[in-house]
């Protein structure tokens, strides 16, 4: 093995005045981590490019030096979940959320709450499936949490505006209070006959959701009752991206998976745990802990088989979205003294080289993704030893200095 990239999804934040004016990064207590940087080369990276504020699937396509911004998230999704899919179908990824009514569709939760279970995603997928009636085949499956992908056959346009209000659109944030119809965004026949059908579905879909039993259940529980879709990524071409031989990755997340496995990388995956109750966090740490110590096994076995690895640790975005940054902090420190810890083994005279980074910032404070630099860790065997903290601070003073996305690979030797 030659080298490691781990990416902490959202790591980048700002400082927050419950951490004393220190960023999460900052604040937690992360000796391996430390360990590391005291060997590395630090920098900053704009992952898209400067004052861009990029989706995750935006981010890894253009660190993995492809010159295309939109990866058309859907079909990476839909991979990731295990369709397989023929030109022309319209993948698309999907949100359980909570809305008032569709007539005027205020939006009160893009995630129901991110209390929806994962039993729960499943019966209401079932009934979406089986009792939509439209024009054109589809196919809706939940994946993790509040997520799914929904797949809808047959020569279709993706040339359509989101329905959702509040996401990231070509480095900008789109931030709406209500739902919008799905809209052509040219004049094809096609574009429009899409809209139709994707309306007609989002209609049907309301219907069912709004008074199905689970969700009464949650209104009496008091908990947002999942009864609309929110539906972004649309791609009805699988995105042509480099191929990286003898790379691997583990990923559990349908975009990672996907992605992945499009790179022509050694992709194992493993099953999420499921969200058995409304304590979202208590998952977020089930699956963290999963991934921390299968990716440990995951270096173990293929250190002398393949070259590289990727590595994508979700959780630590979610934090960031809720404005929590004890937990952004407490994720951290989780990672630190599990794979950081074991990565220690790497240090030289070994020759493995290690690059910690972020796909974007998450400051807790906007709550949503940030045009901010993420910082950069560089750890290699050519690194004199010296003091260093990595943090968001210390990294735009590195050596490596200003990084673009695109370039990050190249820069540290892990493509020519
Ligand atoms: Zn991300
Ligand atoms: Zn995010």
């Amino acid at each position: 093995m030659k080298g490691v990239l781990i990416i902490l999804d959202g790591l980048g934040d700002l400082p927050v005045k419950q951490l004393n004016g220190k960023t999460p990064l900052e604040a937690a207590k992360t000796p391996n981590l430390d360990f590391l940087a005291n060997r590395s080369e630090m920098g900053y990276m704009y992952p898209v490019k400067p004052g861009f504020i990029p989706e995750s699937d935006e981010a890894i396509v253009s660190i993995f030096a492809n010159d295309l911004i939109s990866s058309t998230r859907g079909q990476l999704e839909a991979k990731g979940a295990g369709f397989k899919l023929i030109r022309g179908d319209l993948a698309i990824r999907a949100n359980f959320a909570t809305i008032d009514n569709t007539k005027n569709g205020n939006i009160i939760d893009r995630r129901a709450g991110r209390t929806l279970t994962t039993a729960e995603a499943e019966i209401l997928a079932k009934d979406i499936n089986n009792k939509i009636k439209l024009s054109n085949d589809f196919v809706f499956k939940p994946t993790i949490q509040h997520r799914g992908v929904l797949v809808i056959k047959g020569g279709l346009s993706d040339n359509i505006s989101s329905n959702d209000v509040n996401f990231y659109e070509q480095g900008k944030l789109r931030e709406a209070k209500k739902t919008n119809l799905c809209k052509p965004l040219d004049e094809e026949e096609n574009s429009q006959y899409t809209s139709n059908i994707l309306n007609e579905f989002l209609q049907q879909a309301f219907e069912i959701l709004d008074k199905h039993p689970i969700n009464e259940e949650r209104r009496r529980k008091g908990l947002m009752p999942a009864n609309y879709l929110l539906l972004r990524g649309f791609g009805i071409e699988i995105p042509k991206l480099k191929i990286y031989k003898k790379w691997g990755s583990l990923a559990y997340m349908p975009l990672e998976i996907g992605f992945s496995k499009l790179c022509g990388m050694e992709t194992e995956t493993f099953e999420y745990p499921k969200l058995k109750d409304i304590d979202v966090y208590k998952n977020l740490y089930e699956g963290l802990d999963k991934m921390c110590n299968l990716s440990i096994k995951f270096l173990k076995k293929n250190n002398k088989k393949i070259d590289y690895v990727y590595l994508h640790i979700k959780e630590i975005d979610v934090p960031g979205h809720d404005n929590k940054p004890f937990e952004k902090k407490e994720m951290m420190e989780y990672v630190d003294k599990t794979l950081f810890k074991f990565l220690r083994k790497f240090a030289p005279p070994n020759e493995i080289k290690i690059v910690v980074t972020g796909d974007h910032s998450t400051p807790c404070k906007l709550k949503s993704h940030s045009a901010d630099p993420v910082p950069v860790l560089f750890f290699h065997k050519d690194t004199l030893p010296h003091e260093n903290k990595f943090s968001e601070r210390t990294a735009v003073k590195g050596s490596l200095g200003k990084i673009e996305g695109k370039d990050l690979l190249k820069k540290v030797g892990f493509v020519r």
